[in-house]
């Protein structure tokens, strides 16, 4: 986004981002001295911790950014407000960014480029005003202005942010323990665990596009890593997230550690989450297929192009039935549970049948799937 003029370091950014871990550091060490550590700062620091940082990856992200379900408005408030709460801007000018970072992955428009470097990607973005302005693209947010809550958000961001983020966590623990709870509700639930907030969201900016794997494919640099999962709220898996955008897992197996997603889930049986997106099952199988021969196809040593070509072009054939069988049993399993509810015996019969047919062909396509890489692997192509 580098416009006219020079670059220039923005003071208000790096003086916050600079200041608050030293005063965090201080105000603990002013805190656990003077008056102790009791029960009511790691409570209100873990509480504050999952409300504003959920609210970054469950409310920013994946519903305000891609728009992966729906919510009600005492979820969006809520979102709005432990939102600012981590001073990560506000909703138009997060999401705005993050827009662009998705359209223009690793390339000069994307705003926190992880081809510039992990620093770059982690910090100095927030720190460095290109061209001496900073931009935030609103055009990218046309949607979210419609949203009174995220536009009332974004006028008071400031007041909201030190209210629900600093002067909100001092004034309970005031209220429970007198000063000592005051100051530590200040330090602990507000300086410190924005520090963790912080970083917690670099890092995805840094190191998801770092360290990891791409079980779905290298068109960009994000990765999967589900010890960065663990730190992060679920959303380390990040090559999923960047090739499936609009899913509202990042990880999407059961077993992945992903309590965004949960909790997305958890609110959707109450009703107060609706219309969640995900990706069909096939779909991801198809994509990681299609990534894992690409990358074994990079690596053959192919003597003869003639070879390549041909388990390309199977690889092709076998990718297209895949879809198309898969896409018939979704609709023939749609008609089975409709069905269920008519009770009506004697076209569920047929059903079955046709669905156990498509079964067996799936099976048959995932034995070519195998065969076709462990050809690769070998170079031993079949004849066709
Ligand atoms: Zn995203
Ligand atoms: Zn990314």
């Amino acid at each position: 986004m580098a416009g006219e003029g020079n670059d220039s370091i923005n003071v208000v950014n790096t003086l916050f981002l600079v200041l608050t871990p030293i005063a965090a550091i201080a105000g603990l060490w002013y805190h656990i001295t003077q008056f102790g550590v009791t029960w009511v700062e790691p409570v209100l620091f873990v509480i504050w911790y999952f409300a504003c940082g959920l609210s970054i990856t469950v409310g920013y992200h994946r519903l305000f950014s891609h728009r992966s379900h729906e919510a009600s408005w005492p979820l969006r408030l809520f979102y709005a407000l432990f939102g600012a709460g981590a001073f990560e801007n506000s909703a138009f000018n997060w999401c705005a960014d993050h827009r662009l970072h998705h359209r223009h992955t690793d390339t000069p428009e994307d705003p926190y480029s992880a081809s510039r470097g992990f620093w770059w990607s982690h910090i100095l973005w927030v720190m460095i005003d290109e061209g001496g302005e900073r931009i935030h693209d609103l055009d990218q947010v046309k949607d979210l202005q419609e949203d009174p809550i995220l536009r009332f958000q974004h006028k008071f961001y400031l007041l909201l942010a030190v209210g629900v983020g600093m002067f909100l966590p001092a004034l309970i623990g005031g209220l429970i323990s007198g000063v000592p709870g005051a100051v530590g509700g200040f330090v602990w639930a507000g300086l410190a665990r924005t520090v963790f907030t912080h970083h917690g969201t670099f890092l995805i900016n840094s190191a998801a596009h770092i360290w990891g794997t791409q079980p779905y494919g290298d068109a960009n640099s994000s990765k999967d890593s589900p010890i960065l999962a663990f730190l992060t709220f679920g959303e380390g898996y990040h090559n999923f997230h960047h090739t499936f955008q609009a899913d509202y897992r990042n990880g999407h197996r059961w077993y992945h550690f992903d309590p965004s997603k949960w909790w997305i889930k958890a609110f959707a049986l109450i009703g107060l989450k609706q219309s969640l997106k995900s990706t069909p099952d096939w779909h991801i199988e198809d994509k990681r297929r299609q990534a894992s021969f690409e990358n074994a196809a990079s690596k053959a040593n192919a003597d003869d192009s003639e070879d390549l070509t041909r388990l390309q072009e199977r690889m092709k054939a076998a990718r297209s039935n895949f879809k198309s069988q898969s896409r018939a049993l979704d609709k023939l399993l749609a008609e089975r549970r409709a069905v269920r509810k008519e009770r009506q015996a004697a076209r569920r019969q047929e059903l079955e049948d046709a669905i156990a047919k498509l079964r067996d062909d799936i099976a048959t396509i995932r034995a070519e799937f195998a065969q076709i890489m462990s050809d690769l692997t070998a170079f031993k192509p079949t004849a066709a």
